[in-house]
């Protein structure tokens, strides 16, 4: 299993109460996408179900979990091409409940996804949390908190998880199995922004090499070659995460809207926060309005480019 980095507290607070036998039989982990909540949840099993509640890595416990066939251990999560987490994957974690463990007594389930079940789910999941089965611990994973069902929220113990410290990402990106090269560790731990997932595209030096002329061509978008501009969307938006770009647009125009503070005329400044906030938009507004993802990023440019203007020569 990959090393944790970040998480402490959420840790402790599970090994403690695993220690003290008052685990609460649903955890609820949230927090942005990328931070590793799901790999946290996969260690937070393993402590269940180490014969010494440590995560040896030693007993037949912990081996039968590494070796991905422990019986006790049950995950689901969105499946391949799917909207929705289904009613009948929730049904098959009921089922697996009522089922007394066939190795250790104690059974987890790793519920990935969780703000993608639909209705029909959620209310076949509140069953399973009302009559929790003895020994069996349910960790739920949920990166949009909001789209989960109050009944659901309020059955669980709330665990908020937070970004990464820059230190941790560095080194959570330098273990993965396809490193990221070292010469683009800076501008991964930059971009990642605390979320070491968010970025482990990086890994192909394609996607790597195009974000950093990327960050060249609109280091200064008030002077920006816009024909270039153009070229690289032409030939990236394809294959660089939407994300990544507009977020990069995002760091590089957002110390000049702070900047801006006393000197600049409101109209001046709400014009920019409107671009930039543009921007930000347009990796969903692709999706929800089916925009073609390159001229409505280059749109979210020339704004910018025009707001930037306006605001030095006013
Ligand atoms: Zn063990």
């Amino acid at each position: 299993m990959n090393q944790l980095y970040g998480h402490e507290t959420t840790r402790q607070r599970f090994t403690e109460s695993l220690a003290a036998g008052t685990l609460h039989h649903a955890w609820l982990l949230y927090g942005m996408k990328g931070i590793g909540k799901h790999t946290l949840a996969e260690q937070l099993a393993g402590f269940v179900m180490c014969d010494s509640q440590t995560a040896c890595g030693e007993c037949h416990g912990c081996k039968m979990l590494t070796a991905g066939s422990h019986p006790d251990v049950y995950r689901l999560g969105l499946l391949e091409g799917k909207r929705d987490l289904k009613i009948e994957q929730v049904r098959g974690v009921l089922s697996f409940l009522s089922l007394s463990g066939a190795e250790s007594g104690r059974r987890v389930v790793i519920l990935d996804d969780a703000e993608r079940m639909n209705n029909q789910a959620a209310n076949a999941l509140l069953k399973g949390l009302e009559e929790p089965s003895a020994g069996s611990v349910l960790l739920i994973v949920c990166s949009d908190l909001e789209r989960l069902p109050a009944t659901v929220r309020s059955r669980c113990m709330l665990q908020q998880c937070s970004p990464l410290s820059d230190a941790d990402v560095q080194a959570v990106l330098e273990q993965q199995e396809n490193p990221v090269q070292e010469r683009y560790l800076e501008l991964a731990v930059n971009l990642a922004d605390g979320c070491p997932g968010t970025v482990s595209c990086l890994q192909d030096e394609g996607i790597a090499r195009a974000l950093l002329e990327w960050r060249e061509l609109i280091a200064d978008p008030v002077s920006a070659d816009i024909g270039k501009i153009e070229n690289w969307i032409r030939l990236h938006v394809k294959t660089v995460p939407h994300l990544l770009i507009a977020r990069m647009l995002a760091q590089i125009i957002y110390p000049s809207l702070q900047n801006a503070c006393d000197t600049v005329a409101f109209e001046n400044r709400e014009a920019l926060q409107q671009a930039l906030h543009k921007c930000i938009r347009w990796p969903g507004d692709v999706v929800r309005h089916s925009l073609r993802a390159g001229p409505a990023l280059l749109a979210c440019i020339l704004q910018l480019r025009t707001s930037l203007r306006e605001m030095k020569t006013a």
